[in-house]
């Protein structure tokens, strides 16, 4: 009997790191998943993996900055699985980095667009079909950059700050009607997101990863399971408590 036994499971950016790491946490517990991403190829090889492990998951793709595409994905579960019980909102990018006086509005915008805009659709759409059904947990991609500055990346550190508050206030809004939004906010984790900051935009220099590292008490960056494990916990009933936190799961980096 697996945490998320028959519960029908959302995730955008599913194709990738975090993402992808959670949908095969969330089906070893049982869930049925529609997965979701704008790298096709991706999903529709992680359903096939799914699938040829005796799980439930079909994939559709979906842009979440494009709020018909994400109401219509939301309408699938529904549709097509019968439900939507849970919803990890995933999906994300890192943009740029630089200084904010060198930063392009452009790709402020963009940043903007898909790590805050595109969680705030999703939010909006999970949270109608749940509240009318009366229950539901909605977890929300933050990061530690959503709790704390970090020099280099204002862009996404604003979007992660307002994933956060989004979170806070769509789970105010909704927790007398039973359905529960949280946040999860990372630091560091092995993925394709984290290998392409440090090999290309910080130019492969081993000095960037021995300070961010320095930054981490616990030694070592996360393996994306180990985040995994933290949401598939925050999706399921388990947490049936915890509701408006943004939860660090990060190797003290934040820890005051
Ligand atoms: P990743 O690049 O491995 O995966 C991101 C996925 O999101 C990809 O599959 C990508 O195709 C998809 N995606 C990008 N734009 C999209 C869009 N507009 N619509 C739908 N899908 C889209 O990166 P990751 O490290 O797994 O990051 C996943 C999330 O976790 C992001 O929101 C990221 O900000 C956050 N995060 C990552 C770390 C880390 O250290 N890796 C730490 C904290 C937070």
């Amino acid at each position: 009997m697996g945490i998320l036994d028959g519960k029908v499971v959302l995730i955008t950016g599913a194709a990738s790191g975090i993402g992808r790491a959670t949908a095969l946490e969330a089906h070893r517990e049982g869930a049925r998943l529609l997965l979701s991403d704008v790298d096709a190829d991706g999903g529709q090889a992680l359903c096939t993996e799914i699938g040829a492990d005796g799980g439930e998951a079909i994939f559709s793709t979906c842009d979440v900055t494009s709020e018909e595409a994400v109401e219509s994905l939301v309408a699938q579960a529904v549709r097509e699985l019968g439900a939507l019980d849970c919803a990890f909102n995933c999906a994300g990018i890192l943009g740029t980095v630089g200084l904010t006086t060198d930063t392009d509005y452009e790709a402020w915008r963009r940043i903007l667009d898909v790590d805050l805009n595109g969680v705030f659709l999703c939010t909006k759409h999970e949270l109608r079909v749940m509240a009318a059904h009366g229950s539901g947990s909605i977890l929300n991609m933050a990061s530690a950059a959503g709790l704390i500055g970090w020099p280099g990346a204002s862009g996404y550190v604003a979007a992660k700050h307002g994933v956060v508050g989004l979170t806070r206030s769509a789970a105010l809004e909704f927790a007398a009607q039973g359905v529960r939004v949280n946040a999860i906010c990372p630091s560091y984790t092995k993925t394709p997101m984290v290998d392409d900051l440090f090999e290309n935009l910080l130019g492969g220099d081993p000095a960037y990863v021995d300070a961010a590292l320095a930054n981490h008490p616990i030694g070592r960056f996360a393996e994306a399971s180990e985040i995994a494990a933290a949401c598939v916990w925050l999706l399921s009933d388990k947490s049936s408590y915890v509701t408006g936190t943004a939860m660090s799961v990060d190797g003290g980096y934040t820890t005051p």
